[in-house]
């Protein structure tokens, strides 16, 4: 697998061609303000390798998996999240997922209807 699609979205944000507005980074993981929020805090987490979506990750990629979480869970709580939030991950075109690298979207500060559409 490379680590960079020359022509994925989210590879170019990650090398920082394309701007966001970054609510942290290191050397594995950044997370940036989604563009069309949904929610009053709308974060994407994302791996800085390019990945496609969750069903292509494999054993290797448990702890890239771990720290990817660590991330939502520091992020949920600089947003001041203690009241709950969502993390959601659209795998392939079925699930609404547009952007063919992997993300974990972050979503709080309003309440979340069951199930999502
Ligand atoms: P998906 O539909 O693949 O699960 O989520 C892709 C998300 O990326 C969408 O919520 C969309 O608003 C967001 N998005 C698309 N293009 C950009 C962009 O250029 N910058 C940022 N920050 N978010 C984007
Ligand atoms: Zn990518």
């Amino acid at each position: 697998m490379t680590d960079r699609d020359p022509e994925c979205l989210f590879c170019r944000i990650a090398a920082g061609e394309i701007p966001s507005d970054r609510v942290h980074e290191d050397d594995d993981v950044i997370a940036f303000r989604d563009i069309a929020p949904r929610a009053p805090t709308h974060v994407l987490v994302i791996p800085r390798r390019h990945i496609a979506d969750a069903h292509a990750l494999t054993d290797d990629d448990a702890e890239l998996l771990a720290k990817l979480f660590a991330v939502v869970r520091r992020v949920a709580d600089a947003e001041g999240l203690e009241r709950g939030y969502r993390v959601v991950t659209n795998v392939g075109p079925e699930s609404g997922q547009t952007v063919f690298h992997l993300h974990l979207h972050l979503l709080g500060g309003r309440p979340m209807a069951w199930p999502p559409g």
